[in-house]
């Protein structure tokens, strides 16, 4: 972990959550309300329909709202379906993931489409936490590296900052699979990432924030999160009951003391 960068733990809830799932929202706003609430940001992005009532229920409290996609174009527009940056803000959300591989591979989403979807997050004031990750066959194919490149080189506006941008690595194969990779497979990504970032962008590049996605659980959220150049972690299926959040959330107890 990189000390000087504030970790964030999010979850995805994905096409998951009801009125009913709101519960656990209340639940988590509670549990991120302590001492460590001071040194780290959590995150929830439910579906868009309960992102204004999430909102509404999480005011006054550290839990902070996101949405999981925007629409490219920032403003509105006759595009069936979708929704923009600017409804998003609207709602008082802060933050957007962009580029989520469920997206590039459902939807045909290409590097250049995240790009311009982080860049109407850009527009509208909220922060893009844009997703990177290799398929099984590239890892098995040992182009991991190769593909980061390519997905970040292409997936990053110019004027991404270390304030408006969030890279989430998230190796496609880890995915809801109970599979991660070792903490040292992470680890040379992590840094491979922050080395392209920091030649970009110079010494800004020392300041994004990277988590780490994938299978995520509370039973390796420690080890996953101590890693060097780990600054937090994208959740997808342990992000959808409170305890388990919490508890990958409370990992940070031990490696912000340690
Ligand atoms: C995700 O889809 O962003 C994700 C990390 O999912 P899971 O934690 O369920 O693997």
């Amino acid at each position: 972990m990189t000390a000087a960068i504030r970790p964030m733990v999010a979850g995805n809830w994905k096409m998951n959550g009801t009125r009913a799932s709101l519960d656990q929202i209340r639940a988590i706003s509670e549990g991120v309300s302590g001492a460590l609430s001071e040194k780290l940001d959590a995150l929830i992005c439910p579906p868009a329909t309960l992102i204004y009532v999430a909102t509404t229920l999480t005011v006054d409290t550290k839990l902070l709202i996101g949405a999981q996609d925007c629409h490219e174009k920032a403003r509105s527009g006759a595009h069936t379906g979708d929704i923009s940056a600017e409804m998003i803000a609207d709602c008082f959300a802060s933050h957007v993931i962009v580029g989520h591989s469920e997206r590039r591979a459902e939807h045909h989403e290409s590097n250049h489409t995240v790009s311009k979807k982080a860049r109407a997050a850009y527009d509208q004031g909220l922060t893009a936490i844009i997703c990177i990750g290799e398929t099984r066959e590239e890892h098995a194919a040992g182009r991991t590296m190769d593909v980061m490149k390519t997905q970040l080189v292409e997936s990053l506006p110019d004027d991404a900052t270390p304030e408006n941008t969030v890279i989430a690595y998230e190796p496609i194969w880890a995915i809801g699979t109970g599979q991660t990779p070792g903490p040292e497979q992470v680890e040379d990504v992590h840094a491979a990432i922050r080395a392209d970032l920091v030649e970009r962008f110079g010494a800004a590049g020392e300041g994004f924030r990277l988590l780490y996605g994938g299978s995520v659980k509370p039973a390796n959220a420690r080890e996953l999160l101590s890693v060097a150049n780990v600054n937090g972690a994208l959740i997808g299926g342990a992000s959808l009951k409170a305890d388990d959040f919490l508890a990958i959330y409370r990992a940070y107890e031990d490696i912000l003391t340690s």
